[in-house]
């Protein structure tokens, strides 16, 4: 069978840089589901009981467990009291 060729566009691809960007973002996504959220840089602010920012990826509000270790906030139940 003859298949007659009668396209030949060069299709562009997206450059791999591109593709990395996904992937990460995906990973991110993904690390967030688990409660592994990241502040957007290294500054958080101190709310009287506990540093406070908003997640780079998902845009929650997270508080800071310990160093480098944040999950999101109970905004509803209010800060956790031991
Ligand atoms: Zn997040």
């Amino acid at each position: 069978m003859d298949s007659p060729s009668g396209e030949a566009e060069d299709v562009p691809h997206s450059p791999p840089a591109h593709l990395a960007e996904q992937l990460a973002a995906r990973l991110a996504r993904l690390l967030c589901r688990f409660n592994r959220h990241q502040p957007p840089g290294k500054r958080a602010e101190w709310n009287g009981e506990a540093y406070v920012s908003h997640c780079r990826h998902c845009g929650q509000p997270i508080v800071r467990l310990a160093r480098g270790r944040w999950r999101l906030s109970d905004q509803r139940r209010g800060v956790n009291r031991m």
